[in-house]
């Protein structure tokens, strides 16, 4: 089972900041800002470019709760960047689909 599935049934601890029936948010281990937080499908899926019209409620999920997330940490006024990084090119490390909600610092554009 991969590492995302076995925190959201327990199994490994995590810094939780939000959870509903499709979507658990969780403090990033290595944060790359000063806030970083990762929403995840409590469903398995290994990315975004596995998904279908059968997960567009999940993923209209994943983003409402990136917003809700967002709002919790207090950057809706500064701002935030989501991203979704996919495959091998742009660096996927786990995967199970996340959404990183990274704020706190101005961000640069475009990411390295
Ligand atoms: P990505 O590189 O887009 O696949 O993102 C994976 C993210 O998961 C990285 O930012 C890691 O720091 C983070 N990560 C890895 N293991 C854990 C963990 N046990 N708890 C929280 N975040 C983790
Ligand atoms: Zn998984």
């Amino acid at each position: 089972m991969c590492l995302f599935c076995k925190i959201v049934r327990g199994e490994i601890p995590a810094k939780v900041v939000l959870e509903n029936d499709h979507v658990l948010a969780f403090h990033d281990i290595n944060p790359g800002a000063p806030q970083h937080v990762l929403v995840i499908p409590k469903e398995h899926i290994t990315s975004i470019h596995d998904v279908t019209r059968a997960h567009a409620v999940m993923l209209g999920e994943l983003m409402l709760a990136g917003r809700e997330v967002a709002e919790q940490l207090g950057l809706g006024e500064s701002g935030y960047r989501l991203v979704m990084n996919t495959g091998k090119d742009a660096g996927q490390s786990v995967f199970h689909i996340h959404l990183h909600v990274m704020g706190g610092r101005p961000m640069a554009w475009p990411p390295g």
